[in-house]
């Protein structure tokens, strides 16, 4: 009798160290890098930029699966505008991304609790950064005035995107697309400046942070470097040119 008590405790304690293992596996999400998980969104939007889109799996069963918890592989910000759906764009199916949507693809504090609870909790590894042509959010803000109702606050958010292009662009048929990849740019970078979470686990190499910008007539997204990029790229050119010679420089000219 003892021994078979001795049995049972022994199953249990190996049932509590499953659970345990499965939380942990829950915690570890999607089970890819952010590299990969980068890939997988290039490679989706090449289906659905050349009308090639992969069956994807929305039926009962997945749903079934997805009922019991989501890992979603990517996190993307994007605008709310009706022609840019992530899900479309990227080919993915339930439960592979998780998006947050907001016109002119902003990250104030409700935007990025919610890219916090993604990365945090559901493990995903990957935050694009969506930006997209003809951006009426960022045009209302390049057209200048003043916008009705609460408008106004996503106006305010974009403008200093708006100010750096205009610092940058003379000219005026430039000055939207512009704005469109400060836009991009600046809110990629304040996911890190105004989120310790994002920024702790970006310095922990557990997140990555990507940028683009899609294209409304190709469909094609085209990624850019984000700030924090282009910075290290900097350093590394300024170390490049101590450690060589001057000479060397002009292989970046065309950067
Ligand atoms: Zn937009």
């Amino acid at each position: 009798m003892l021994r078979m008590k001795r049995i049972l405790a022994s199953i249990g304690i190996l049932a509590i160290l499953f659970a345990y293992s499965g939380m942990v596996f829950a915690a570890e999400g999607a089970g890819i890098s952010a590299d990969e998980a980068l890939a997988r969104l290039i490679d989706g939007n090449k289906r659905f930029v050349e009308g090639k889109q992969a069956q994807q799996d929305i039926g009962d069963a997945r749903r079934t699966e997805l009922a019991k918890g989501q890992h979603p592989f990517a996190v993307i910000l994007s605008c709310s505008d009706s022609r840019v759906p992530p899900e479309h764009i990227f080919d993915q199916g339930l439960g592979d991304i998780f998006v947050v949507r907001v016109a002119g693809n902003i990250a104030d504090p409700i935007e990025l609790g919610s890219i916090e609870y993604a990365v945090e909790h559901l493990g995903s590894p990957l935050i694009l950064v969506l930006g997209h042509q003809m951006c009426g959010a960022v045009k209302a803000t390049v057209d200048g005035g003043r916008p009705e109702g609460n408008i106004g606050s996503i106006v305010k958010k974009i403008a200093p995107s708006v100010k750096k292009a205009k610092a940058q662009v003379k000219e005026k048929d430039k000055l939207l697309d512009a704005a469109i990849l400060e836009n991009t740019k600046n809110t990629a970078a304040a996911l890190t400046q105004k989120s310790a979470i994002i920024k702790h686990l970006v310095e922990e190499k557990k997140v990555k942070i990507a940028a683009g910008v899609y294209n409304m007539t190709t469909g094609k997204v085209e990624m850019i470097e984000t700030a924090a990029e282009e910075k290290g790229h900097a350093a590394h050119e300024h170390e490049h040119v101590h450690a060589h010679s001057d000479a060397e420089q002009h292989s970046h000219a065309g950067h």
